[in-house]
């Protein structure tokens, strides 16, 4: 294990490797200041930080919902390979069985948000906040299915190595949107419009 001052004295080193003078001004509390981002980019790993999910029982509030949910939204994360960000947007979509659980809205992008604080692969990323989400709505009477799309802009990409704008999209489908196309395809007419 590595502590605090171990690692600011690493990222000293990092900063004379590239040339720099860690002792001037303007430099002195980097080491610090980046240590308290990395406490925030990368919560994901302490499980003390896991947000709770809220649950409730489909018709609990009087409806009983069987139709497709949707949820967009923004994300940041950083790329395991170069350690540089890559940043877009989501859109989630789940059909909750009508004698199982629905999810509290916000409480998606909160998943998305813990999750996202780690260094990884977009790939993983989409897994991850699937499987977060569908164990949070693990029941007797599981959803129908889960999808989640994300696009992605790679820093690693763009600002170094290629030089090159453009962006990546992952997808991590289960039950009735990886079997029934046109379900899968009303999932998609979303990620489609402004939504
Ligand atoms: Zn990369």
């Amino acid at each position: 294990m590595i502590d605090r001052e171990q690692a600011k004295q690493h990222i000293r080193e990092l900063l004379e490797y590239i040339g720099e003078d860690p002792d001037r001004d303007g430099l002195r509390e980097t080491p610090e200041r980046i240590l308290r981002m990395f406490d925030e980019m990368f919560r994901g790993y302490d499980p003390a930080q896991k947000p709770a999910i809220t649950t409730f029982r489909n018709g609990a509030d009087g409806i009983v919902y069987d139709n497709m949910v949707v949820d967009t939204g923004s994300f940041y994360s950083v790329c395991e390979h170069h350690f540089r960000t890559f940043f877009g947007d989501y859109w989630f979509a789940y059909i909750p069985n009508r004698r199982g659980k629905i999810l509290g809205l916000s409480k998606i992008a909160r998943v998305v948000d813990y999750c996202s604080a780690r260094a990884q692969v977009q790939e993983r990323l989409v897994h991850d906040v699937v499987q977060m989400l569908s164990e949070a709505l693990d029941d007797e009477y599981p959803p129908l299915g889960m999808a989640l799309m994300m696009r992605g802009r790679h820093m690693c990409k763009e600002s170094r190595g290629v030089r090159k704008e453009g962006a990546m999209v992952s997808t991590y489908l289960t039950g009735i949107f990886r079997t029934d196309a046109q379900t899968r395809n009303e999932f998609l007419s979303y990620t489609r419009n402004v939504l």
